[in-house]
């Protein structure tokens, strides 16, 4: 049996003809940049994150990159993120021409751990202290960071709080969604997010009117009015063509997330089913709304192992991430830690991405959950072990 990481032909046949006639609508009006299909959008997903604004952008990372430009974050500053992230998180902080600095996550939800963050805080020296200017808490997996003890970090410090939604729209905590706690929410619709775009794009949330103005100002090179400009911004606005794309998706996410909803119930029942609870450690639920963007178990040994033999047998997996990102050769010369970070670089050793798009069927779920019971179960599994 085939079990890829993520199908994407399947869900596309589910939505094929909407999406063409909204398509070949766009290509008969030949206008490409933002627009009607990019404002619908706009409204939508503030809508559905519950924010005053949401601003298109080209990309995740360009709705960090814009929020920190607009949060006026830049040289001589420091920005707080986890440092078990996708490199983007970071990226975007360097960009601007700050510094990071990588905090240690929760081992349960393998997000930002709101008493490392106050302890990195108190360890830094007090000019270094009043260089901290923001924190990027990321919802990893799509399941929200601990946002209340994180916000009163932050609100007692003075600093600006982006969210990195980029896996977790539609994401709650406390009945609060993913992107509208902070002071921005940073979306992805990169193809393999829950809302996925055909190619790249992304949408920054804000409840400030002013943000938002800036936000849009920004995306087109600071112009305003057009020649006029009043910042140095960039081109990082959304492709109309894939806003139409998004923007009929956005109907069906509430299906599709309840649907991988069901899938990680299903796999639970199968891996107790199959005895190998003492084994793996499944995603624990700490918030309301786990969307799961991804199902990712830690096996505490072997991990490798276990996904080449997976690989063999038609399954597909993914390692996020197997480097923290205090660990990354591109930020070996900066002053990016204060903090031991064991519990991250204990997680890069032990995750991994079992698929869970809704798509996925119960005939395959129960496959991988037997090939990996085959795996423990193995002769040279106990070889190797010793
Ligand atoms: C995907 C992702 C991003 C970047 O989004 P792109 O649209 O690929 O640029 C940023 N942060 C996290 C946590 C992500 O998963």
């Amino acid at each position: 049996m085939k079990v890829p990481l993520l199908d994407l032909k399947r869900q596309y046949e589910s939505i094929r003809h909407e999406v063409l006639l909204a398509v070949e609508e766009l290509f008969d009006s030949q206008q490409f940049i933002l627009g009607p299909p990019v404002e619908r959008l706009e409204k939508a997903i503030a809508d559905y994150c519950g924010t005053a604004h949401a601003v298109g952008v080209s990309s995740g990372s360009s709705a960090l990159l814009i929020s920190l430009m607009a949060a006026g974050i830049g040289a001589g500053d420091i920005v707080v993120t986890p440092t078990y992230t996708f490199f983007a998180t970071a990226g975007a902080v360097v960009r601007v021409g700050a510094v990071p600095l990588f905090v240690d996550i929760e081992p349960d939800s393998y997000n930002l751990s709101p008493t490392q963050l106050e302890e990195a805080l108190s360890r830094l020296p007090d000019s270094r202290r009043r260089a901290v200017r923001a924190v990027i808490p990321v919802h990893l997996y799509g399941q929200c960071a601990e946002m209340d003890p994180i916000l009163e970090i932050c609100r007692r410090h003075g600093l600006v709080v982006i969210e990195d939604a980029a896996q977790a729209i539609g994401a709650e905590c406390h009945g609060r969604r993913a992107g509208s706690m902070g002071d921005f929410g940073c979306f992805s619709f990169f193809p393999s997010k829950n809302l996925g775009a055909f190619g790249d794009g992304g949408m920054v949330t804000t409840s400030s009117q002013e943000m938002d103005e800036r936000l849009k100002i920004l995306r087109g090179h600071g112009a305003r009015p057009k020649y006029y400009h009043k910042l140095v911004g960039g081109n990082f606005r959304l492709d109309a063509l894939q806003a139409a794309v998004v923007g009929i998706k956005l109907k069906y996410l509430d299906r599709w997330t309840a649907a991988r909803q069901a899938n990680a119930d299903r796999y639970r029942h199968y891996f107790a089913d199959a005895g190998l609870l003492e084994i793996v450690t499944l995603p624990a639920e700490k918030q309301d709304r786990h969307i799961y963007n991804q199902f990712v178990i830690r096996v505490p040994d072997r991990r490798d192992e276990l996904r080449n033999h997976l690989r063999q047998q038609g399954i597909g997996t993914e390692v996020y991430y197997p480097v923290p990102l205090h660990r990354q050769e591109c930020f070996a010369a900066m002053d990016v830690t204060v903090t031991p970070l064991p519990v991250a670089e204990a997680a890069a050793a032990q995750t991994l991405a079992l698929p869970i798009y809704p798509e996925l069927t119960a005939e395959q779920q129960a496959y991988v959950v037997e090939k990996i019971g085959d795996f423990f179960k193995s002769p040279s599994a106990h070889l190797t072990a010793g």
